[in-house]
């Protein structure tokens, strides 16, 4: 239990570097490795650890039920769809969702991109075998390349700074658009009139003429919607590649800590979440508020020992778990751990990931999700923690603003003969526009109830 701040924070950070980290990639040339990590440690912060403190704040009002969070976008991001139309319909979708959740909840909701940085990604094998032909595995753009041959499959250190800049491209455009008039309430509101009324969604105009109402009397009291024109959104990514995560730590000159300056918050995955392991570690010595994703292997005492790690002081926002149970396991497999954790005294914040827990292989070969076990998941996570008496934080999900068909279900019904039609994702399968609404309808009434 120390809060004191090592005399170099950078050689601590550096002492980390001897443990085991799981899902690193083999890069074919040390030296170039080299180079990409001493570039990367000249290129200014992409977030300020101011930015990343109020974030912490906010999540720990999120922990205390004063408000909810909102995290989303594309399970892997690609540099060739890091485009301006790509990025403001995802930034759309968020700020859509997130209008109705403020009414649903009735307290703020912190906005959250998987955006700017999500860039690798974990595989169950470390090689993929096609037709007889074995390769390494995706591991994300900032790896590799998606497509299957032996060059593009070969991990390759410059595509880091490639990352970087595509992710401070992107932060730009999602600076651009949530300050500049693009995310006026008015306006996001117009929005989600043009999603009931398509006659899909029929079911939803209850709830949409309850916020109309609300909007009414806002402007009836002289609510000033001008000041409603720019909205907090923030960015976060797994912190994967030690690679990158490292050499764009910081130390901030205002207290001397470090900070992981890729992104506001970054989260350990449920492969490399090992107490352990070097991503506890790393995550454990940067002042950003941390995630960490929890599926139903984890035991009550292993998540204990995650909360040991990353929040020894036991401060309000520093520690959020994203739980992934799947939908048939979350009524039995989070009680235990959510009881254990919060006998504890542990201040956390508890997000539901409804996705990761819901993946299956669809009949014509689809990697996909159904909508009802997405919606199920959400469901059960609100049961169990008010059936606990604790706070259901917020909810993180995969999505994209473009009308793909990657799940099924939903009020327009998908079905598995549709997934050919339009399945973009390099990696795990993205709720589209209208389910992403769709789910934010069910989830606002979920929170009104
Ligand atoms: C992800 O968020 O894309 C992911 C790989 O999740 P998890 O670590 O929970 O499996
Ligand atoms: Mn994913």
């Amino acid at each position: 239990m120390s809060t004191t701040s090592p005399a170099d924070p950078l050689i601590d950070l550096r002492a980390g570097t001897t443990l085991v980290a799981g899902q690193q990639p083999t890069w074919p040339d040390e030296a170039a490795l080299a180079d990409v990590v001493a570039t990367l440690l000249t290129y200014p912060p992409l977030v300020f650890a101011g930015e990343c403190d109020v974030l912490r704040s906010r999540i720990a009002a999120a922990a205390r039920g004063e408000a909810f969070v909102l995290m989303g976008g594309d399970c892997a991001e690609t540099f060739a769809n890091a485009t301006a139309d790509n990025i403001r319909d995802r930034i759309k979708t968020v700020l859509q969702m997130a209008a109705v959740l403020t009414y649903g909840a009735s307290v703020p909701v912190v906005k959250v991109g998987r955006m700017a940085g999500q860039f690798a990604k974990p595989r169950s094998s470390g090689t993929e075998t096609r037709e007889g032909v074995t390769l390494p595995a995706y591991r994300g753009d900032m790896v590799n390349d998606f497509e299957f041959t032996p060059e593009a499959r070969t991990p390759d250190p410059t595509r880091l700074l490639r990352a970087y800049h595509t992710s401070s491209a992107t932060l730009n455009l999602v600076r651009a658009f949530t300050s500049g008039g693009f995310a006026d309430l008015r306006h996001v509101h117009d929005w989600n009139r043009g999603f009931v009324a398509n006659s899909a969604n029929a079911r939803y105009e209850k709830l949409a003429r309850d916020i109309d109402k609300a909007m009414k009397f806002m402007a009836a009291c002289g609510a000033d919607f001008e000041t409603m024109k720019t909205v907090e959104f923030f960015a976060a990514h797994e912190a994967l590649l030690l690679d990158y995560e490292r050499p764009l730590t910081r130390v901030d000159s205002r207290t001397g800590d470090l900070y992981d300056t890729s992104a506001h918050l970054v989260w350990v995955g449920e492969r490399t979440r090992d107490g352990d392991g070097a991503h506890v570690d790393f995550v454990s010595k940067v002042r950003n508020p941390i995630g960490a994703k929890v599926s139903d292997k984890a035991s009550p005492d292993d998540v204990l020992r995650l909360v040991e790690r990353i929040n020894p002081d036991n401060e309000e926002g520093r520690l959020t778990f994203i739980t992934r149970m799947g939908a048939g396991r979350v009524r039995e497999a989070l009680p235990p751990i959510v009881a254990k954790v919060h006998a504890s005294g542990a201040h956390v914040t508890w997000v539901c990931d409804p996705m990761h827990g819901n993946t299956f292989e669809s009949e014509s070969g689809f990697k996909t999700r159904d909508f009802e076990d997405i919606v199920d998941e959400v469901r059960g996570f609100f049961e169990v923690h008010r059936e606990l008496g604790t706070v259901p934080g917020g909810i993180h999900v995969e999505l994209t603003g473009n009308d793909v068909t990657e799940c099924i279900g939903g009020a327009e019904k998908i079905l598995d003969a549709d997934l050919t039609k339009r399945y973009e994702s390099v990696c795990d399968p993205r709720l589209n526009h209208q389910q992403s609404l769709e789910l934010a309808f069910l989830v606002a009434e979920m929170l009104a109830d």
